[in-house]
């Protein structure tokens, strides 16, 4: 009812849709502005048009050459004025080249963020820039700075939280390699120089990110330091605003061997070990182990795995684990390493014997049980036989999946009770503030030439997260207007609910059938494939063949090899592993024994939570926790495969900006009104603009009365049913006044 028809006009001029662009292409012939068009190969260059005729556009390039190109591949330039704005949002043109060209002119001279309205675009630098410190810290704590940054986005979610006392959350997205880990390393320095007091608990807290890398992060062929689980860091405060305290949680789709290397805590033990240390674990180089020599990668360009350790333990210190805990984890990762020299020697009907060697003897010893008790847990099956157990040995490859489910477990036990550690030495008292900044840093998107499992499942942590980003950046923004009764144009977006129910849907989803299919026994790659293209016929994201199917992410078309799936899905601890483990622990203090699962064989196997069962429901917590704070968002963006500094690849750029769907949130936010009031709340604060005498009763129409009073424009407002719409800016209008009147 009190929408104004004008605004509404107004605002979609802005946009420039594409059937204005059609009327306003003859004022820039007339005017010779610039242009910009897609030529043959998909470049867009910037170029005059010339002259048109009916479908086609005669253009002149930099170059003095004209090209005819269809109207539909030409598209209006900014005036110069505008180039290098850093907001998107200023642009008076918001198109693809446009967009690209202004992030680009901004890279360029190092300014690698920029604002897409609310969301922080970050694009990774690969070399060090000059934008991080002290300096820069002050200048933006006391608001002399205002250029976009991460520092700015931490600025505001401090200052919200101390002023409205709402958690906070800043969720940065992007593909691997991207720079998320260094942005939220960057964000919680910044907090951590704002609420660092005499306790020194925030020098505790950066550390954190060092051990996690260390025992989380491997090389692949994407990033050198790929982060292998997902993370929220939650740090607390008191009502002073000081780090009270910190608590991390992560999500991990764990694997020994994965990408190039495996865990960077495997080479730098090898490499950085004092002499005593390496006497106790039996320690050899990199190069003797065959978990890690298999990839034919030992080393990362310009890393020095030494020194790396020497600075882990600095960290290890800081955070408090005494030294004990930490041989004990040093211990646990030799285990592991010996247990993958482990070998086997065929004696007959292809059944195995353990090889007697120093790798059993050590890692037997590193995980404290008997030699002999690890030879058979290896080797041979523990069956039933009447009243008696009989053994019965197993075949080269059971045995080798048992050793190796070993060595996972060990090393995921490890990660599990190192992240306890810390948690427990960062944890606060008793009082709870609900004073906290989250910080989430999942890994990004990933799609390899070979995709399996566990991209499986971080790909689908990120549909997920995108449609966390996506609900609030958008669904949110428009729902609140259409409810209020906002006369709103709509902004289509892509949404991925369709490929979210694909995984997600019961009974027919894919992690359904995954766990279904991972229940039969005779069941394969094959024949999970196979159900898959059986039951999943509709979908628009899905195809199979053979052992491979392909999804249609947000970000792009993933193709998996379903060979494992069923087994990574179950990972199973055999009941005899189960054994050797709970006897082995018993002389360990209560704190470091193995978290052991039931080998209760009561407990029915549908009983038992599936690895990706167990990710969703981990991922569905931290999303949760999530939904109670107030959202900050960085996305990362990757400029080039190559890892190096100076190049920016338009296409991969693109590419991500539409994943993140960063046009539609800039058409939304600009066209939007960012300013909210309740009725109440608005004339509580400005009924002093009224005349003593007004007539109106309800805040509704006080809230008319008072904008008529104090005149502001029309098209700078909207009234709701329970709200009132702001363009930005308006309130410090009203605020000025009221400062003078009061
Ligand atoms: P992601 O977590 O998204 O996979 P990372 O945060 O590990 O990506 O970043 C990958 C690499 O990019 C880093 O190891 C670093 O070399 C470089 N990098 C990322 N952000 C920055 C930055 N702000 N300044 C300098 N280098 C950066
Ligand atoms: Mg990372």
């Amino acid at each position: 009812p009190y929408a104004m028809d004008g605004v509404k006009r107004k605002r979609t001029r802005r946009l420039c849709d594409v059937s204005e662009w059609d009327d306003r292409m003859d004022y820039f012939v007339k005017k010779k502005l610039h242009i910009w068009c897609r030529l043959r190969n998909g470049q867009w260059v910037s170029g005059q048009i010339q002259s048109t005729s009916g479908e086609k556009a005669m253009v002149l390039l930099s170059d003095d050459s004209v090209v005819t190109l269809p109207v539909g591949d030409v598209l209006p330039a900014n005036p110069d004025v505008l180039e290098g704005v850093d907001d998107l949002m200023q642009l008076s043109y918001l198109n693809e080249p446009s967009v690209l060209h202004n992030l680009q002119h901004r890279y360029a001279r190092d300014i690698i963020y920029s604002k897409a309205g609310p969301v922080l675009i970050a694009i990774n630098p690969f070399k060090d820039i000059q934008l991080y410190g002290n300096e820069f810290v002050t200048a933006y704590r006391k608001k002399l700075l205002n250029d976009p940054h991460v520092y700015s986005i931490a600025d505001t979610a401090y200052d919200r939280m101390m002023e409205d006392e709402i958690s906070q959350s800043i969720i940065i997205s992007g593909e691997s390699g991207s720079g998320k880990t260094e942005t939220a390393k960057i964000a919680m320095e910044y907090l951590a120089m704002l609420g660092g007091g005499s306790n020194g608990i925030e020098k505790e807290v950066l550390q954190t990110s060092y051990i996690l890398e260390a025992f989380g992060n491997a090389k692949t062929s994407r990033n050198d330091n790929s982060s292998r689980f997902g993370k929220l860091i939650e740090m607390h405060f008191s009502a002073t605003g000081r780090i009270c305290g910190a608590k991390i949680q992560s999500c991990r789709a764990v694997q020994l061997v994965n990408g190039e290397r495996s865990y960077h805590i495997f080479y730098q033990l090898c490499a950085g070990a004092p002499p005593t240390l390496r006497d106790k674990l039996k320690l050899k180089g990199a190069s003797e182990y065959k978990y890690l020599n298999q990839s034919g990668c030992l080393v990362i360009h310009d890393v020095d795995d030494a020194e790396e350790f020497r600075k882990l333990l600095e960290a290890l210190n800081t955070v408090r684990i005494s030294e004990r805990d930490q041989e004990h984890a040093f211990q646990m990762i030799a285990s592991v390493l010996w247990l993958g020299n482990i070998t086997f020697q065929v004696i007959d009907n292809s059944h195995v014997e353990v090889v007697q060697s120093e790798a059993v003897a050590n890692a037997a010893s590193l995980i404290g049980c008997n030699v002999n008790d690890l030879i058979v847990a290896l080797s041979t099956c523990q069956i039933q036989a009447g009243k008696d157990k009989v053994a019965k040995s197993l075949t080269v490859e059971q045995a080798t999946d048992r050793r190796d489910a070993l060595a996972k477990f060990i090393y995921a036990n490890l990660f599990d009770w190192i992240v306890d550690q810390m948690n427990r030495n960062l944890a606060m008292g008793k009082e709870q503030t609900g004073r906290s900044i989250n910080i989430l840093d999942i890994y990004g998107f990933e799609s390899f030439k070979k995709n399996t499992f566990e991209q499986f499942l971080i790909n689908y942590a990120n549909e997920r997260l995108q449609q966390h980003v996506n609900r609030h950046l958008l669904k949110l923004e428009q729902e609140e207007y259409e409810l209020d009764g906002i006369e709103w144009s709509k902004v289509n977006f892509e949404d991925n609910q369709e490929c979210l129910d694909l995984f997600e849907k019961k009974p027919i989803g894919l992690i359904s059938l995954l766990n279904e299919e991972s229940n039969s026994v005779k069941a394969t790659g094959l024949t999970f494939a196979c159900k898959l293209k059986q039951h999943i016929k509709s979908s628009p994201c899905f195809k199979s063949e053979k052992e491979e199917f392909c999804i249609r992410h947000y970000a792009g078309e993933v193709r998996y090899d379903a060979t494992g799936f069923l087994e990574k899905n179950r990972d199973e601890l055999h009941p005899d592993i189960i054994q050797l483990l709970s006897s082995s622990d018993s002389h360990l203090p209560e704190d470091k024994k193995f978290s052991i699962p039931s080998s209760d064989t009561r407990v029915p196997d549908f009983h038992k939570q599936s690895v990706s069962t167990k990710f969703k429901d981990n991922l569905f917590k931290l999303l949760q926790q999530l939904e109670n704070t107030m959202p900050h968002f960085i996305c990362c963006i990757k400029p080039t495969d190559k890892q190096l500094p100076g190049m920016f690849d338009k296409d991969l750029v693109i590419e991500q900006l539409r994943c993140c769907g960063v046009l539609e949130v800039v058409r939304i936010s600009r066209s939007g009104y960012p300013t909210r009031l309740k009725h109440q709340e608005f004339t509580d604060r400005y009924d002093f603009l009224l005349p003593k005498d007004n007539a109106c009763q309800d805040p509704l129409s006080m809230s008319i009365a008072i904008l008529q009073q104090f005149g502001i424009l029309s098209e700078l407002y909207q009234v709701g049913y329970t709200k009132l719409y702001f363009r930005a800016g308006q309130i410090a209008a009203l605020e000025d006044v009221r400062n003078q009147v009061l």
